[in-house]
């Protein structure tokens, strides 16, 4: 991008300007950041995968772990009709879905609560104090997730703002999600905003709703399958980016263009 000002060449991360750039955009004023929930404030990856894994199995279905966390954020229905196509040949039915799906909750609801991820209340606690007010855009549709969230983030996440399945048509990677949580907070532009993300198809959601997305791998992915769905910066851990969010915020916010 020549037309970085020399300022903003000496920027922690030149992402921020060439995000804007390619955009249009003067400069970030940020308001909220949204963050995705499973793989990035609760570590409930490993228990989503073996789940469905287990489940496929026992229907004589093969989908392994790993592929599992290629497919977080899509409908239960989309990820069962990707392996029953690979396997059988064919779409499968709504009885079979109901039934898979159950039998994935049934084993998901079987393992200990997934905790919160290591590094994830500091990098919420530091979004705060830098003036932005941190939401949640999940497609998670956990009855108990307010009550979930109060407790392992006491007093830090805006609820009214806040985004779950109940609230979305289409979900990840639709765009739909993200530009849900901007008209909640306020008719948000995309430059008054970030998205944290783990997951591809939610990397990808949150780049379709026209976001500056930073990616999280912290699962089994390389690093490239969250770069390719277009993430702005990519970090490997929550307590990585903990360390390094309130700068980011900090250069977004004081962008010279
Ligand atoms: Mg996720």
């Amino acid at each position: 991008m020549n037309s970085i000002s020399p300022m903003n060449s000496k920027l922690q991360y030149p992402q921020l300007a060439e995000y804007c750039e390619s955009h249009h955009f003067q400069h970030f004023e940020l308001k909220t950041i949204m963050f995705d929930m499973d793989g990035v404030l609760f570590n409930s990856m490993p228990n989503h995968a073996r789940a469905w894994h287990r489940a496929m199995e026992f229907y004589g279905l093969d989908l392994p772990e790993d592929e599992a966390y290629m497919h977080e954020g899509r409908t239960g229905f989309g990820t069962i009709n990707i392996v029953t196509q690979r396997q059988l040949g064919r779409s499968a039915d709504q009885t079979e879905c109901d039934k898979i799906y159950k039998k994935k909750s049934e084993f998901f609801n079987s393992y200990p609560t997934a905790e919160r991820m290591k590094g994830a209340y500091e990098t919420v606690k530091a979004v705060k104090t830098s003036g932005v007010t941190p939401t949640i855009v999940t497609g998670s549709g956990t009855v108990s997730l307010l009550e979930r969230i109060e407790q392992n983030f006491p007093t830090l996440f805006h609820h009214e703002w806040m985004v779950a399945a109940r609230d979305v048509k289409y979900g990840k990677p639709n765009p739909e999600p993200y530009l849900m949580g901007m008209q909640k907070a306020g008719r948000l532009q995309p430059y008054q905003t970030m998205v944290i993300e783990n997951a591809p198809l939610g990397v990808e959601a949150g780049v379709a709703a026209g976001c500056f997305v930073i990616a999280v791998n912290t699962g089994p992915l390389p690093d490239s399958v969250l770069l390719d769905q277009g993430a702005n910066l990519l970090f490997h851990s929550m307590t990585e980016l903990s360390e390094n969010i309130a700068t980011i915020i900090y250069e977004a916010n004081h962008l010279n263009r």
